[in-house]
């Protein structure tokens, strides 16, 4: 990079340095075209790639470009991609094919596959060889590179393949557009060491690293002050925060979680997500102690059959899982306790299947999410036998589908009655309904003329009707 002999991109600003080239840059641009230049971002998968995102974009506006939602209209269009399950990464590439067409028409236009997708070598050879249109690609550790990646691409005008799994350093400071005035996400950690065998994360976000306790409570005061109502915390397995950091830093989840709600405001702390092996008693004594903590817990079980369990590498078996769920509910007898839940795992017989159907029944979920075994590259369970024939996994599939409706309007039908307070999530719609989430993120629809967008109020659980649940404002 011509003038930065001496660039550390590991120095954020350094990095800012080169937003401000980039402004100078697009400015000039700008002028040229006599309209302002925009920026598409579109994410696929979890919430940890829906902050990535937004700290994607953030970078985007501080190196000139506009927010706009439509890839039409865009000069930069970046695609935040997931690896998770076979399904996501063809969505990806199919809309990536689609971006050809768009550059065919704006050949300044630039595109970029950003996120765990692209962190696989055999993708991004994929995008390499097959995809010529597309100007970088960019794995999950690269996100405070983000200005020295667009400079590279924009002044060498060359594809650019940022893909890099050794250095997984957190580096504090990136720009950040936040989606929501009321909400935010809060990464705590990033990455996993727990290799279940079925899953892509640990290859693709690398080892597990937690933020220093201090960058993270600066961070949700600052939310705090500004207003936002609901803060969610990021991890792929929260309880083992803090396992990574010095001596001298070293505090628990739980401990963190008690030290967010020492920070004054009127706000909600949810987190994702809990390994039910490492779910303390500490972390359940904190969270029934403390009512700026969310009553919900999604613990995902994957399967309720130990053999399987062990055949994932989860850690835990059947016995162990009830024991931390009836603690759970014993803490916190209002709890909405929420699972994942894979179907079809490469030799699961109907017999395990049943007992993940009992293990269902037994600890009464709250709501199930369900998914079909995705192989996945390089994971040791896309090498084991599968004699499970597609048509077998589809149909306990939809066996679970059913218990999951099942299970949702249970929910629903408890909450007749009662009342609570949630936090509103859209505008008036054109019937006069509106809904929110209450503590247990249960979506609820009520009537009104008026816009209560971002704000608490109180509501009375009047009705449910399958999933849905309805209330009246009291
Ligand atoms: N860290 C979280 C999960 C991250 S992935 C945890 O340990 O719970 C989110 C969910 O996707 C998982 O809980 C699992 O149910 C599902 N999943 C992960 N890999 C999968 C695969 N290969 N096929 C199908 N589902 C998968
Ligand atoms: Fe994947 Fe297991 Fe890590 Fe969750 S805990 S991200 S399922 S390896």
């Amino acid at each position: 990079m011509k003038k930065y002999t001496d660039f550390n991109y590991n120095d954020i600003t350094q990095q800012y340095e080169l937003c401000d080239e980039l402004l100078r840059i697009n400015r000039d641009k700008e002028a040229a075209l006599g309209r302002r230049l925009r920026v598409c971002v579109e994410t696929f998968g979890c919430q940890q790639n829906e902050a990535d995102s937004e700290r994607i974009l953030g970078w985007a506006i501080r190196c000139g470009y506009e927010k706009c939602s439509s890839i039409e209209e865009a000069d930069l269009i970046v695609y935040n991609t997931c690896a998770v399950r076979e399904h996501a990464e063809l969505r990806a590439l199919s809309k990536t094919g689609q971006l050809k067409h768009l550059k065919e028409k704006n050949p300044e236009l630039l595109i970029g596959l950003w996120g765990c997708m692209v962190a696989q070598e055999h993708r991004k050879n994929t995008i390499k060889f097959s995809y010529p249109y597309v100007d970088f690609v960019a794995g999950t550790n690269m996100l405070h590179r983000f200005p020295e990646i667009l400079f590279d691409v924009v002044t060498n005008k060359r594809r650019r393949y940022y893909v890099d799994t050794e250095d997984y350093s957190i580096v504090e400071g990136s720009a950040v557009e936040r989606d929501s005035n009321f909400r935010a996400w809060v990464s705590v950690m990033y990455g996993c060491n727990n290799f279940c065998t079925y899953c892509v994360v640990p290859y693709v976000r690398g080892r597990e690293r937690s933020r220093s306790p201090k960058a993270i409570l600066d961070e949700v005061r600052e939310l705090a002050e500004k207003g936002y109502k609901e803060i969610t915390l990021l991890g792929q397995n929260v309880n083992s925060y803090g396992k990574s950091l010095p001596e001298d830093e070293r505090i628990s989840f739980a401990e963190l979680l008690e030290k967010i709600c020492e920070i004054p405001g009127d706000f909600l702390v949810r987190f994702m997500t809990s390994h039910p092996k490492d779910a303390s008693d500490e972390l359940i004594e904190v969270m029934a102690r403390n009512p700026k903590i969310a009553r919900h817990f999604h613990l995902p079980m994957q399967s309720g059959s130990s053999e399987v369990l062990k055949a994932m590498n989860r850690h835990y078996d059947r016995e162990r899982y009830f024991e931390v769920a009836r603690k759970i509910k014993a803490a916190m007898p209002d709890i909405t306790l929420t699972t994942d839940i894979i179907v079809g795992f490469p030799g699961e017989t109907d017999e395990q299947f049943e007992d993940t159907i009992s293990a269902i029944k037994e600890v009464e979920f709250d709501s199930i999410y369900a998914f079909i075994f995705s192989p996945r590259n390089g994971t040791p369970a896309a090498e084991m036998d599968d004699p499970i024939t597609k048509e077998e996994k589809s149909a306990r599939f939809s066996r679970l589908l059913e218990i999951e409706s099942e299970v949702n309007a249970n929910l629903g039908k408890r909450l007749v009655g009662r009342e609570m307070r949630i936090l509103v999530d859209s505008h008036p719609e054109e019937d006069g309904t509106s809904t929110g989430r209450n503590s247990g993120n249960k979506i609820i629809r009520f009537n009104t003329d008026k816009d209560y967008y971002g704000e608490y109020i109180n509501v009375r659980v009047t009705s449910s009707e399958g999933a849905s649940v309805y209330a009246e404002i009291i």
